[in-house]
């Protein structure tokens, strides 16, 4: 396990400089990609040792269940983090559908916004719901409601960090408190700001999800997901995990995630991706920063344009959220803004002038990334569900990548030209 001591040192540091739990037999000091199915053992009681955990430091069995190179990752995301457990997956989704599986239970509630991940909303209001899982959306700019919307049977609280298009800002620490005197976890979906620039300990996050595919992959090299388990809420307040075993460094959830949910359900993380992605996170937070001052830039410029109705971006003035995201995200928070034309038409001309921002879906690439979301990322939700989502169909999603700023803002200039 990683050493959360080692905090006191720099971010980019912790995860450049964590140590392979075993010394490699060359002495790479890249961690080599492990991309075999299985491991082989030098004697029968040595795989029975393995199997059933007896070994101080576990040996790795089989890709599916661990692996070394991925599990370099976990590490280096642990050093990041400072949570107790993580594990990897193959997406953001697997991320989401896991740590669902792992514990909610037929009878159960889950207490959200409706402002999600496209596939997380579908995820909870029509595959959990077939299991007997119910979706409750509240506001969750309002206290009062998700107070009351929590029951004996609400196994989690869900959010996402920064609302995606909408580009709210769940106050967690005063939701924390609520869900602790009612014993329900807090879980969030954090993949919008690394942690260079959030500490989920301080927020009251208990478990976290993200999408590695942003941030940390560093280029959109790869597609993967990450669980992190922060050791903080007693699973005895779970009916389905309270009889759950538990060890000195898994909690009963991690341990109901590790030992059955994730090998059953089987979408591990290539070693590939695992290897590309512990690259990316080197020089997360050199992207991150840089990134960031180029979206702060971008949205003040925006702002002054008078084509353009109403631009969204949690550092401006005219954001509802700045006090909280100044507060959460120590004044940095990321590289997505959104900004609203006349029409979805103004939209279409404007997006088809550019040249250099790029019209694609994904977030956090090292290039610039605008989308129109009412016609492609929600294209197939009927008008009644795009209503209840609030998708508005004159708003653009922007992603603001490495290139130099003034060139991506002469890019922006010259396409709002079309529309003078
Ligand atoms: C992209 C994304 C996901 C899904 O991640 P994948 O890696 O594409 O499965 C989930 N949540 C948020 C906020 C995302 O941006």
């Amino acid at each position: 396990m990683a050493k959360n001591d080692s905090r006191n040192k720099g971010f980019s540091t912790r995860i450049i400089n964590e140590k392979f739990k075993r010394k490699d037999a060359h002495g790479a000091i890249a961690m080599p990609i492990y991309r075999n199915a299985a491991f082989e053992f030098p004697d029968s009681e040595s795989i029975a040792n393995a199997f059933q955990y007896k070994e101080e430091i576990a040996s790795h069995t089989y890709t599916r269940i661990t692996n070394p190179t991925v599990e370099n990752l976990e590490h280096k995301i642990q050093a990041a983090s400072g949570a107790e457990n993580v594990m990897m997956v193959a997406s953001g989704m697997a991320a989401i559908s896991n740590t669902f599986l792992s514990l909610a239970y037929a009878g159960s509630n889950i207490v959200t916004s409706p402002h999600l991940f496209g596939n997380t909303f579908s995820l909870f209001k029509f595959t959990l719901a077939a299991f007997g899982v119910e979706v409750r959306f509240v506001n969750t700019d309002d206290l009062e409601e998700i107070a009351s919307a929590i029951d004996e049977n609400t196994c989690a609280f869900f959010c996402e960090l920064i609302t995606n298009p909408h580009l709210e800002i769940a106050d967690l620490p005063e939701i924390s408190k609520i869900l602790k005197a009612r014993n329900v976890p807090m879980i969030v979906d954090t993949t919008v700001i690394p942690w260079c620039a959030f500490d989920p300990r301080k927020a009251g996050v208990d478990i976290e999800v993200v999408s590695t595919t942003k941030y940390i992959s560093g280029g959109a090299t790869t597609i993967g997901g990450a669980i992190l388990d922060y050791g903080t809420f007693d699973w005895a307040h779970n009916k389905r995990l309270k009889t759950v075993s538990k060890t000195a460094t898994m909690s009963q959830f991690s341990f109901k995630l590790k030992r059955e949910i994730a090998r059953n359900i089987g979408a591990a993380m290539d070693p590939e991706t695992a290897s590309l992605q512990a690259l990316g996170m080197e020089t997360l937070q050199l992207r991150y920063e840089k990134m960031s001052s180029s979206a702060y830039q971008l949205a003040q410029f925006l702002s002054d344009q008078k084509e353009i109705v109403k631009v969204g971006y949690p550092k401006l003035e005219s954001s509802k959220y700045k006090s909280i995201s100044d507060n959460l995200f120590y004044g940095n928070p990321g590289a997505m803004l959104t900004f609203s034309l006349e029409s979805r038409e103004a939209c279409y001309k404007f997006m088809d002038k550019l040249q250099i921002i790029r019209r694609a879906t994904n977030l956090f690439d090292n290039k610039t990334l605008i989308i129109h979301p009412e016609s492609t990322i929600y294209g197939t939700f009927s008008p009644e569900m795009k209503t209840v989502m609030g998708i508005e169909p004159n708003l653009m999603r922007l992603s603001v990548g490495l290139e130099d700023v003034s060139d991506l803002q002469g890019d922006i200039e010259q396409a709002l030209a079309i529309l003078g």
